[in-house]
């Protein structure tokens, strides 16, 4: 059973497209097959793996709407081992028109599920809101990865998406697990390190030992369509991301 992983937070640009991302190619340049899933309307999981969103022929929507089977969206990236179910602003119709059919929550299980043997990691890029397509990611994941931006206001909202969470797991997904708390945009300021020290004081071992630094070339790596290890392997964020995937895959 592959590990299935929603990355979440109803946050908006707190690092969870550079995370899906990044981890998911660090994690397929180990050797692992991953599948990654743009559960997000603006696609920018799609686009900054240098695929065009705008000239897809079939993209995520086609599955959860039309029961398209996933085999005939999924597509390669330049990275070996690391494939991708693409998606674009299509997908922003399927929070309405799943809104009346029952087992809207499991769409993307469903969907799924004839995948299990074929990927060792699945990744699930949520978009930053508790949505319908953020519960579909919650329903069919084991585990869920919350970054959280080394900022002021970075626990703001933290426990209502952990309420969400918890509510999934009592209705929808019993085996639903915090897999881990991501801190990401790391600055040396005063700020940064008493938001690493309040975040590891409440939330303890569900805090990964990696955090991520803000970093420039992390920012600009998606405009080149290209995973950090890629764009560049000898920069910071290149460094902390594959420190990430170890610490994956050492501990689940
Ligand atoms: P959204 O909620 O809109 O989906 P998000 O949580 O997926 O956003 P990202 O898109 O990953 O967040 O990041 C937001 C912005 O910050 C992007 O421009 C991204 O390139 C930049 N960014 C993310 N992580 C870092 C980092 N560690 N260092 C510098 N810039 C970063
Ligand atoms: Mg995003």
């Amino acid at each position: 059973m592959p590990k299935i992983i929603a990355i979440a937070n109803q946050k908006g640009g707190v690092g969870k497209t550079t995370t899906a991302i990044n981890l998911a190619a660090c994690i397929a340049a180990a050797g692992r097959r991953v599948l990654l899933i743009d559960l997000d309307p603006q696609g920018n999981a799609t686009s900054g793996l240098s695929i065009d969103k705008n000239s897809l022929e079939l993209t995520l929507y086609d599955a959860l709407v039309n029961n398209v089977p996933l085999q005939e969206i999924i597509l390669p990236t330049q990275l070996k081992g690391l494939d991708i179910v693409p998606t674009n602003k299509e997908l922003v119709g399927a929070e309405i028109e799943l809104v009346d059919i029952p087992g809207r929550e499991f769409r993307l299980r469903q969907a799924i599920t004839p995948f299990l043997s074929s990927y060792d990691f699945i990744y699930i890029d949520c978009p930053p809101s508790l949505s319908l397509l953020t519960v579909n990611g919650l329903a069919a994941a084991k585990g869920v990865i919350i970054p959280l931006q080394c900022e002021y206001f970075s626990l703001e909202g933290l426990s209502e998406l952990l309420r969400t969470i918890r509510l999934v797991r009592d209705s929808l997904n019993a085996s639903l697990e915090i897999a881990g708390i991501l801190l990401t945009m790391y600055q040396h300021t005063n700020l940064s390190k008493q938001v690493v020290e309040d975040v590891r004081r409440h939330l303890g071992d569900k805090v990964y030992k990696t955090v991520i630094p803000r970093n420039v070339t992390l920012a600009e790596a998606p405009s080149f369509g290209q995973a950090i290890i890629s764009y560049d392997i000898n920069s910071v964020g290149a460094k902390a991301y594959l420190s990430l995937a170890r610490e994956v895959i050492a501990h689940g």
